[in-house]
This record gives structure tokens, sequence and C-alpha cells, in this order.
């Protein structure tokens, strides 16, 4: 490799490492994206005049496909389905990694050295994992797959399969003309790995599968450039692997669960029949009883939700925040840390709706304070504020932490109706005595809100 690309290829991983950590913080996150998105292009385009290269034809049609479909994809993607794509953009990079490893093991001849066959078979069976896995986590949140699924002796199968499936691996890796039989059989089973392992996840475990597949893809990537001899693939599929690795930590502990339970133990997410009744009945409020009780509170902590991502109502929200804060009304954000459908989902849409980020906190910074809050505004938030996480052993959300939405004084809670959230259980917070509901789309609730706090203050 030339001194050139050698180079290029170290600002190119630079780039990504700085580029990384902007994103870390909403405030530079934008940046960081434009720094990755620019190395990339300089990456792709220095591979061109890498030594052996010729096929160039095939090369520019499949990045002109390419690049079209997810220029069209990202121009047009509606805010409430990032998290799908982002899992089946996840799982291309997995499948990317494997089809590499293919044609390395095509390529493989008796020269070949064994360590380099042991990271691609490794390579191929991560990333064709993560290629199947991020597949049914996209039908999940799709809604397309709405049920979970596990066959009968899930672990003991997982674990035979795995083992084979690594069998073959090495038996391909080792050998210096793999068949084209052997590697069939030997993609089609980790592709079933992977399928099997993220069938059965659902509920509130389905945030650290996501991340976790993440991680996947990096190490797969990695394995690969080892294979390749190539320096920024194992550099940027080592980044990957490790925030994918770290996110994925900081996700099982925000859930209270070990990655070992997650994926041997899964919470499938479906309803038990012995979830157990609640009692009481609903209370409803107007949006003008709402913005009453928000005008005259001393203290209001709002909780945004998914149901707040589909409205796409978080300008409205903020701009409703200003007004009760102009009125003398102290407010503050809580987010919870699987809130929405993707890891930061509701920091990223308050960011963009302009909300201080010194008004935006975690759940332990903040749950100590809901005791001495006037007001808990729920906007479209279900799972992450229901008490049964806390006592329900039959719950699917048993043992997440939750918002203490319930120790306010008052809670208000809007949303369309009676749905369920996520996890597709009942919520009895909104059966208890100190909590009303305000029914309808919370872009259309909050803007009565508004214009009520105006009519107030004329
Ligand atoms: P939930 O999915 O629990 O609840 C959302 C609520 O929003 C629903 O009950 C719905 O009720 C309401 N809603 C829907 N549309 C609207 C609307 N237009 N206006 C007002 N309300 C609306 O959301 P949470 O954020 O509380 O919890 C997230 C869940 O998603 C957790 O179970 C988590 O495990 C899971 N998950 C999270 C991921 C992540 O990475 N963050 C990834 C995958 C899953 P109604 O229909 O009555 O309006």
């Amino acid at each position: 490799m030339s001194t050139f690309i050698q180079f290029v290829y170290f600002l190119v991983a630079v780039a990504f490492i700085v580029g990384l950590k902007a994103m870390s913080s909403p405030a530079t996150a934008r940046r960081g994206v434009q720094w990755a998105g620019y190395a990339m292009l300089a990456a792709v385009l220095v591979t061109f005049y890498l030594p052996g290269m010729h096929n160039y034809g095939l090369m520019i049609t499949a990045i002109v496909i390419g690049a079209a479909i997810a220029w069209y994809l990202g121009k047009t993607v509606k805010m409430t389905d990032m998290p799908q794509m982002v899992a089946i953009y996840n799982g291309m990079g997995g499948g990317a990694a494997a089809a590499i490893a293919a044609v390395e093991f095509l390529r493989q001849d008796a020269a070949h050295h064994a360590s380099v066959g042991l990271l691609a078979a490794l390579g191929a069976i991560i990333g064709a994992v993560a290629f199947s896995g991020s597949c049914v986590a996209f039908a999940k949140l799709q809604g397309l797959l709405k049920k979970t699924y596990q066959v009968p002796q899930q672990n003991n199968v997982v674990f035979f399969l795995a083992l084979f499936t690594f069998g073959i691996g090495l038996t391909i890796g080792f050998s210096s003309h793999p068949g084209g039989f052997e590697l069939t059989i030997f993609f089609l089973l980790a592709l079933a790995l992977g399928a099997l392992l993220t069938l059965p996840i659902g509920g509130a475990d389905m945030p650290v599968v996501i991340s976790l597949l993440n991680a996947f893809t990096g190490l797969a990537v990695g394995f690969e450039g080892y294979v390749l001899a190539n320096p920024l693939l194992i550099v940027a599929g080592t980044v990957v692997g490790a925030s994918g690795t770290l996110l994925t930590l900081l996700m099982a502990k925000a859930m209270n669960r070990s990655i070992r339970t997650v994926i041997f133990a899964p919470i499938t997410g479906e309803a038990q029949e012995t979830q157990g009744e609640v009692s009481g009945s609903l209370k409803e409020y107007s949006p003008d009883d709402a913005a009453a009780t928000l005008r005259y509170a001393q203290k209001v902590i709002i909780v945004p939700g998914y149901g707040m991502a589909v409205a796409g109502a978080q300008h409205k929200v903020w701009e409703m925040a200003q007004l009760l804060e102009e009125a003398g009304v102290e407010v503050k954000f809580a987010i919870h840390p699987v809130a929405g459908r993707m890891p930061g989902h509701m920091n990223v849409l308050l960011a963009e709706a302009g909300v201080p980020y010194d008004k935006i906190f975690d759940l332990e910074e903040i749950n100590a304070e809901f005791a001495q809050t006037d007001v808990a505004l729920v906007i479209g938030a279900n799972d992450v504020v229901n008490p049964a996480a806390r006592t329900n052993k039959s719950s699917p959300i048993y043992g997440m932490p939750i918002l203490n939405v319930d120790q306010a004084r008052e809670v208000l809670v809007i949303k369309r109706g009676k749905g369920t959230g996520y996890s597709g259980i009942e919520n009895e917070l909104f059966y208890r005595d100190n909590c009303h509901m305000v029914y309808g789309s919370a872009q259309e609730v909050v803007a009565r809100i508004i214009q009520r706090l105006k009519e107030l203050e004329a």
C-alpha cells in the first residue's frame, strides 16, 4: 500500500474517531456526522487507488446504486421510522463483512495463513448473525413481526447451532479450497443463528439487543479488515465495536438486566395472563383543564415518550414549556434511557426543537425530584412510567427502572386513547387517583394547551 494511501487512511481514521467523539453531545453531533461522512467519502475514493483494483465499472455501479438508495431513504424517512432504518443499516454493515469473508474464502489458496482463515471465519459468523439479527429487529420495529418466537429448547438449540457453525467455520478457515456447498451451509447456519437469537427478544430487551448487534457489526468489520490487511477497516471496525459494546453495557445497566439474561432468558415482550387486573377508573381532563393545572403549578416535569415522536410534537412541547417558564413555573424534562424506539431518541427530538441541554435530565438525575413536583406531564410515554416494572414479576418490563412520575402530586398523561406501549401491557398508573388523562394526539393537545395558556395570560 503506497504511503499516500496509508496517509489518507490515517487521516480518515482520525476523522472517524474525532467525529464519533463529537457525536456524543447533541450540541456537536451534527458536525460529528458530517466529519465522519466526509471521511467515509475520502476512504471510498482512495480505495480506487489500491494496488490490484481493476473492476472499476462494477465498483462505480455498486456505489451509484447504493448511494442513490441511501440518499433517497435518508431524505424521505420519517423521524419515527429512524430506529428501524438504523437497524437495517447496521445489518448491512454486518452483511458486507460476511460477504467479504465469503469472497476471501473463495480466493483462499494453499499458501494462506491459518490465522487469516480463522479471523475470516469469525468475521463471517458475527457479520451474518448481525445481518439476520438486524433484519429481525427491523421487522419488529417496523411492526411486521408483532410476536416473539422461540423454538423448543431454545438455549440448547442456540448453543449447539453456534458450536456447529463455528466448527464448520474453522474447517473452512483452515482449508485451502472450501467447496461451494460447505460455504452455503455455513452461511445459512450463521444467518439462522442470528435470527434465532433475536426472534425471542422483545419488550424492554429490544434496545439492548439492537446495540449488541451494532457492536457485532463493528467486530465483524474489524476481523475482515485484518483479513484484507486494511488498517482503516480495522480501526473503523474496532471503533464501532468498542462504542457499540459500551452502549450495550450502558443500556443493559439502565434496564437492570445482564447481557446474559437478555440473550438466554429474554423478556418475550408478550403480556402475561398473570399480569394482574388494574383497578380504578380513567379520569379525563380537557386540554383547557390541563393548561390551568400546569399554569398554576410551581414545578412541572415533562416526560416525553414514543407518542411525542409519532406526533412530531417536540416543537410545540418546547413552546408550551417556554410559556410556562414565562409564567414563573419551573420546567424540567426527564428522559428515560429507552424512551422512544432507539437510544437517545428523545434527546435528539428535544435538541432538534431547541430545548437547552441544562433542562434535560436522565432518570438517575431526576427520579428523586418527582416527589417534590406539582405536575408530572407524560407526553406519549407509557412503558417507561409503568409501575408494574417495580412490582409485577410476570410483567415483560419487570425490573426495568421507571421514571417515578406516580410520586408527583398530580400526573397528566397525553395520549390518544387506551393504546398500550411497546410491551403491550396495561398501565395501572393511568387509573390512580392522582392521574388524569388528556386524550388526543400530542401535537393537537399541546397546541390547544398553548392557546389556553396564552388566554390565561391575556
Ligand atoms: P411506549 O411505546 O411504551 O408508549 C407510547 C405511547 O404513546 C402509547 O401508549 C400510545 O398510546 C401513545 N401514542 C402513540 N401515538 C401518539 C400520538 N400521536 N400522540 C400521543 N400519544 C401517542 O413508549 P415509551 O417511550 O414509554 O417506551 C418505549 C418502549 O419501547 C419501551 O418498552 C422500550 O423497551 C421499547 N423500545 C425502545 C427502544 C429504544 O432503543 N429506545 C428500541 C426498541 C424498543 P395511544 O395509542 O393510546 O395514543
